[in-house]
């Protein structure tokens, strides 16, 4: 059984939003609550107030989506895609033929995210929007007007998270943005994207963003590793990379403390086959991106359920596999996103001081690896 999530200010209630300045390096992680850039991986804040947060009222009476004001958007689908997850289309509520320009700005950038409102309560969670161009996309109509789709796990506890799995279609939402979460540099050839859960929709982001923006010529390469509790949340997946089991203890265990994690060995192996009747949207999603840029973007699939976790093994053994740079570690870059027990696990926490949100230094399984040519991001 999970037990509650600690309680950190990204879900309390605040009057600001931070600006997000800080990185996170393997040689020498920030101490200081000191807002700081590190190897150009600058974080560009789009959006100026509210996180997690505690939400003024505001005429949502803008048509383009904008950080300042809530723009309406409503509820056209809601598909599951797991027994907690599904993936919602929403379009805006006023026809605008800005959002377009808004929309391409944040995604040549790199990894951004939305707000949503829940009106009752005033407060606001962020999403994240998932690229347009694979195979379960919208339509050219729904693209043309100005449709976004999100990947979002229904939290049995969560506020925001219910009230947007309670809505019927035709419903209205309200979200600003966009927040720049991460502006994936221009120099980037290799992603090693570490995600948990839904921490999948910004690796499908940094996809899009980094191999959407490069000609043939210039082929970086994203290889994400994804780890999900529940089969069904990945079902269809099949990793790239299947390697050898190594007994060892899942962050999941050491998160939500899973009872039987001390007599079941668990295995660093990527999951192979799994064995689900039908593929899940988002693995869906991974299948398009791969065969859209063939050779460029790998997956390896892990699951709780049967045992499989990242660990420092699954890590090492793609970093190995990349070849050695002059250290400019511009090139190289390792993003962390899930759940923030995964992030801690994987990277060490974030930090929230003086009314922001910082990388905090980096601790973790990537810190024990040593990875000098790598940057690490926790998004
Ligand atoms: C940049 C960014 C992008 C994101 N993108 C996505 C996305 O695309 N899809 C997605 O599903 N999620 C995404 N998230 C996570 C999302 O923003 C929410 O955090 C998530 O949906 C939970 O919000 P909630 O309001 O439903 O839960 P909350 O109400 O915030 O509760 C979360 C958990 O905390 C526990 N909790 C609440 N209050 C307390 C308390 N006082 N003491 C102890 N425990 C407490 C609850 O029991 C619950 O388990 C993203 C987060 C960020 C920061």
């Amino acid at each position: 059984m999970k037990p509650p999530t600690p309680f950190s200010p990204r879900h309390s209630l605040i009057l600001t939003r931070p600006v997000r300045y800080a990185s996170t390096s393997t040689s020498s992680p920030p101490a200081s609550p000191k807002p700081r850039r590190w190897l150009g991986l600058a974080v560009v804040t789009l959006a100026t107030a509210g996180a997690g947060a505690y939400v003024r009222s505001q005429d949502s009476t803008s048509a383009t989506l904008n950080p300042e004001t809530f723009t309406k958007y409503s509820l056209v689908s809601r598909e599951p895609v797991s027994a907690t997850s599904s993936l919602f289309t929403l379009r805006p509520r006023k026809p605008s033929g800005s959002n377009y320009d808004v929309y391409e700005e944040a995604w040549q950038t790199g990894i951004w995210s939305v707000m949503f409102k829940q009106p009752q309560l005033q407060i606001g969670r962020d999403y994240t929007p998932l690229p347009t161009t694979a195979a379960t996309s919208l339509s050219v109509d729904e693209e043309n007007e100005g449709c976004l789709r999100f990947f979002i796990r229904k939290d049995p506890f969560g506020e925001v998270s219910r009230y947007l799995h309670s809505l019927a279609v035709g419903a209205d939402v309200e979200m600003r943005g966009p927040q720049i979460e991460c502006a994936i540099p221009k120099e980037t050839q290799i992603i090693l994207f570490i995600a948990g859960g839904t921490g999948i929709a910004p690796a499908l982001q940094a996809g899009y963003s980094l191999l959407n923006r490069t000609s043939q010529e210039n082929r970086p390469r994203i290889h994400i590793l994804w780890a999900n509790r529940r089969t069904e949340d990945c079902a269809g997946g099949q990793s790239d990379t299947p390697k050898m089991p190594s007994p060892r203890r899942s962050w999941f265990s050491g998160w939500f403390g899973t009872s039987n994690s001390s007599t079941t060995p668990h295995s660093e192996a990527a999951v192979a086959v799994l064995p689900e009747k039908s593929t899940s949207l988002i693995v869906q999603e991974l299948e398009a991106l791969k065969s859209q840029y063939p050779g460029q973007i790998t997956v390896d699939y892990y699951l709780d359920e049967e045992n499989t976790f990242i660990g420092k093994k699954a890590i090492s053994d793609f970093i190995d596999s990349t070849p050695s740079t002059d250290s400019s570690r511009k090139s190289k870059l390792i993003l962390v996103s899930g759940p923030e027990g995964f992030i801690g696990y994987m990277a060490g926490p974030k930090l929230w001081a003086q009314g922001r949100e910082l990388q905090g230094p980096l601790q973790g399984v990537i810190k024990d690896l040593d990875l000098k040519e790598w940057a690490v991001w926790k998004l």
